[in-house]
């Protein structure tokens, strides 16, 4: 994390430069602090990006979950234990209207 990092060295000097480690300290906490509300506004689970095998578009998953619908199409997404974005079902390629007209 290079808030903390940055604290320490604004920590180390307070005591060889006193106005610039005092100001890096605080603004170092800032950062910290900043950083630490965040992740607790967001949820403390972590989301990564899965592809969408069926239209590619991207969607923000939660990184303990195995399944999707996917964001822009809706259709079911399944994550394979590489965290390999696969179809739940098979792709039905027929058209829409040729399905209607056949009926
Ligand atoms: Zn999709």
């Amino acid at each position: 994390m290079y808030g903390g990092g940055a604290f320490l060295v604004g920590l180390v000097l307070i005591f060889i430069i006193p106005p610039i480690g005092i100001f890096l300290a605080i603004l170092s906490a800032l950062a910290v602090l900043a950083a630490i509300v965040g992740v607790s506004i967001l949820g403390k689970e972590k989301t990564r990006q899965i592809f969408c095998p069926y239209c590619s578009s991207k969607n923000d998953v939660y990184v303990s979950r195995t399944n999707l619908d996917c964001d822009i199409c809706r259709r079911p997404v399944l994550i394979d234990q590489n965290g390999e974005a696969v179809m739940a079902q098979a792709l039905d390629l027929t058209p829409q209207h040729n399905k209607k007209a056949g009926e």
